[in-house]
Formats: C-alpha cells, sequence, structure tokens
C-alpha cells in the first residue's frame, strides 16, 4: 500500500513504523474472512482492511478533525486485538503493532467522555493489584445478589481451593513463574496446580512477590506509559534471578495465562527505545515461556497420567494468534490420555479479549455464547482454557464448567506413595 507521510513526520519512530506496517498491506481483504467483528457486523469499518484504512487517514492527516470522529475512535474501540488477522494475512501484516499507534493517535485527538475516562481508569486500578482485587472481589461475592446486570456474570463463584504447593527449592532446575494480578483472586488454584505439576518433572518454581501484573491491561486501555511502567518494575523484580553471580540463572519465566505471556514477549518491541532496559527486555522475553512450551518439551510419561475424560480446548487468542501457540495444549493433552472434543471455528474469539467483555458488552456476549455452543456440541466434560480472562468470561453464561487446562492435568496425578 502506498503511504503518503511528509518527511518531517517520517522522522518520529511511532509513524516509521505505521509506515512500515501500512507498506506491508496489499489491501487484499482476505483477512476479513476470519475477523469476528466484520463476521457480526459486515462494515468494512469492523474489519482489519477498513481499519487499517481509517489509521492510514488519520495518522497522514494529523490536522484533519472533520473524518477523525468519535466513529473512527468506535471501529477502533471494536476491535478486539485478537490478531486472528495476523494469522490470515499473507502478507505478515503486523496489524497489532498498527493499532497501539492508531489508538494512542485517536486517544489523543478524539478525548473520551468523562464517564468513559472515569471506566477505564477504575478498570485499570481495580484489576492491576492483586490485593486490590482480590478485595473488591470478596466483596462482590458476599454481596452478589445485589449487584445487577453484566457485573454480576463477572463474578465467579468462590473458586476451587488452591492447595498446597511443593518446596520449590529441592529442585536444581528453576523457572520464575508470573503469578498475576487477577488469576490468583479469580483461579488461585492455576498457578498451584502448576507448581505440583512442575514439581514431578523436576522442576522447582522460584516466587517473586515484587513482580506484579505484566501491563497488559494498561497497555491495551491505552495508557501505554503505565504498561511500560509495570514492565520496568517486573523485569527490575526478575533481573537478581535471571543474573545469578557466579551460578546459572533461571530457565525461563512462565505464564500460566496467554495473555499475560503474550505480552511478556513483547516487553522487547515495547521497551526497544528506552537505553536503560532494551538489552534486559529484550532477554526476558527470550526467557517468556507460557506454560504449554514447558510441558510439551519434557518427558510426559514421567507423570503416569493416563485420563480418559472427555474436554472441549478453547484456543485463547494470546495463544494461537499473538504466541503461534496453536495445537499445543491439545497435543499435550491427547499425549496424556485425555479425549478432546471435535470444536467448529476454534480460530474465533470467545470475547473476552481483556476488559472488552466490560468494555463492548453487546459484541462480547454474541461471540461468547457462540463460542460456547462450539464448545458443547462434542459433549465435553469439561471446557479448558489458558488464559483467565478467557476462563472468567465463558463461566460468566453459567453454562458448562470452564477450567484451566493444567488443573486437570494436576487432577489426574498419581497419589505420590510417601504422602
Ligand atoms: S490480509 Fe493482510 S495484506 Fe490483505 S488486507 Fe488484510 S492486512 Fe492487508
Ligand atoms: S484483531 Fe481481531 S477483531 Fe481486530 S481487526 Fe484483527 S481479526 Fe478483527
Amino acid at each position: 500500500m502506498q503511504t503518503h507521510f511528509t518527511e518531517e513526520a517520517l522522522k518520529q519512530p511511532h509513524i516509521q513504523e505505521a509506515d512500515r506496517v501500512l507498506r506491508s498491506c496489499v489491501h487484499c481483504g482476505f483477512c476479513n474472512a476470519t475477523c469476528p467483528t466484520y463476521q457480526l457486523l459486515g462494515d468494512e469499518r469492523d474489519g482489519p482492511r477498513g481499519r487499517i484504512y481509517l489509521m492510514k487517514q488519520m495518522l497522514e492527516n494529523p490536522d484533519d478533525s472533520e473524518n477523525v470522529t468519535e466513529q473512527t475512535r468506535l471501529h477502533l474501540d471494536r476491535c478486539l486485538t485478537c490478531r486472528n488477522c495476523e494469522t490470515t494475512c499473507p502478507s505478515g501484516v503486523e496489524y497489532h503493532k498498527l493499532l497501539d499507534i492508531g489508538r494512542a493517535e485517536i486517544e489523543r485527538r478524539v478525548p473520551r467522555s468523562t464517564a468513559e475516562r472515569a471506566q477505564r481508569y477504575a478498570l485499570r486500578k481495580a484489576l492491576v493489584e492483586p490485593k486490590r482485587f482480590q478485595a473488591l472481589l470478596k466483596l462482590g461475592q458476599t454481596f452478589k445478589p445485589l449487584v445487577s446486570g453484566k457485573l454480576k456474570d463477572k463474578l465467579p463463584p468462590k473458586p476451587v481451593d488452591a492447595g498446597t504447593r511443593p518446596d520449590h527449592k529441592r529442585h536444581a532446575r528453576q523457572m520464575l513463574i508470573l503469578e498475576g494480578c487477577v488469576q490468583p483472586g479469580l483461579s488461585p488454584n492455576t498457578n498451584a496446580a502448576t507448581a505440583r505439576v512442575l514439581d514431578r518433572l523436576g522442576i522447582g518454581l522460584t516466587p517473586v512477590a515484587e513482580a506484579g501484573c505484566c501491563g497488559a491491561v494498561d497497555f491495551h486501555l491505552n495508557a501505554q506509559d503505565d504498561g511500560r511502567a509495570r514492565a520496568r518494575a517486573n523485569i527490575d523484580a526478575w533481573w537478581p534471578h535471571i543474573e545469578k553471580e557466579g551460578e546459572a540463572g533461571v530457565e525461563a519465566i512462565v505464564q500460566t495465562a496467554s495473555g499475560c505471556g503474550a505480552f511478556v514477549k513483547e516487553y522487547r518491541d515495547i521497551l526497544k527505545d528506552d537505553p536503560a532496559y532494551a538489552d534486559k527486555a529484550r532477554r526476558v522475553s527470550e526467557l517468556a515461556k507460557d506454560l504449554v512450551e514447558v510441558l510439551r518439551d519434557e518427558e510426559l510419561a514421567s507423570l503416569e497420567v493416563n485420563e480418559g475424560r472427555r474436554l472441549a480446548f478453547h484456543c485463547p487468542c494470546t495463544l494461537q494468534h499473538a504466541q503461534k501457540l496453536g495445537g499445543a495444549v491439545e497435543g499435550v493433552l491427547v499425549k496424556l490420555g485425555f479425549i478432546l472434543t471435535p470444536v467448529q471455528d476454534a480460530h474465533l474469539c470467545c470475547g473476552s479479549a481483556g476488559t472488552y467483555s466490560i468494555t463492548q458488552p453487546e459484541l462480547a456476549t454474541q461471540l461468547r455464547d457462540n463460542k460456547l455452543n462450539a464448545l458443547e456440541a462434542g459433549n465435553p466434560e469439561t471446557i479448558v482454557t489458558a488464559n483467565i480472562g478467557c476462563q472468567t468470561h465463558l463461566n460468566g453464561a453459567g453454562r458448562t464448567p470452564v477450567r484451566h487446562w493444567i488443573e486437570i492435568v494436576d487432577e489426574a496425578l498419581p497419589t505420590p506413595v510417601n504422602s
């Protein structure tokens, strides 16, 4: 695609980046075929090709206030950032990088109402601090009958008890785990189950209390500087464990929520212009692994799991489209003896998409119900997934229970003989 930026504009790094992405797009429209919002709304401006064109017009014309309006912002807001279009695109267009630039620009040029700003601010503040989130969650669960509307769907029942975590120090092999911000409150068993399964494989998970939210919530609600600040804080927390003087550092930084994993793998991109953090961010992104990347490389027979439970797997967009790990969890589960039921249109988003289910509730509910119909078609006993956002969103419908896949593996482990 031809672009028309001035030489002056091209001196700015974000315009250079936008120019690079725009030039890689050949405007073929193949991506529209797999875009969930285009499928639901049928409007070119609610598909990737139309959004690319809207962002091109906006960025090339910095003084155009007539065509850059709240309507433009709405079409960008409706994008799930699911990156299905990137998987489909034959030209390798890095759409999400353009979207980050476009969203920051529209936020500056078309400010939101006070109410919308307040909602986004409250979301960021409520979700990213684990202690605050857990206190709010407890309050919400206690007074659930009094809570109204969509928020009620977001309040899960009391979660499965986490059980104990084994002593990580008994293993020479060590990995770090990102505990996450909402997951410890919504599904505390996920990380505990991970610790138990990895323990059986001879891997200890070193806890790092100073690490917090990965930064994705802030970054995708257009508070990009706050998202970068969280990335820097996590790098500072992990660095002493990565660079251990005279000893081997940790093997990996494990994420059990694919949304967090996708974002930690992007630290190298979002901090590439920060001279103090660029090299460290690259190293952290290299070490970041989704849990399935750890398990698929291990000798799984040593787990002695042989299960026949029927499961339907929902592959989060952040796992299949962002991290390109589609099929990996299914491979591990089948190796362990689980039976996977067929799921149609597995490439489509469930509508969770970070805070999308709160900011765009109608579209999110349609996508959720379509996804559950597809997941339930093969009569699974349980639906499993790999991201707490999808898990909570799908569970909000109160249909077949949805859990993290590692919890099911943990439950299928044989009891140790000396326990
Ligand atoms: S498929 Fe790729 S090249 Fe074609 S319009 Fe979409 S983003 Fe552009
Ligand atoms: S990221 Fe998802 S919702 Fe957004 S344009 Fe691409 S396919 Fe459509």
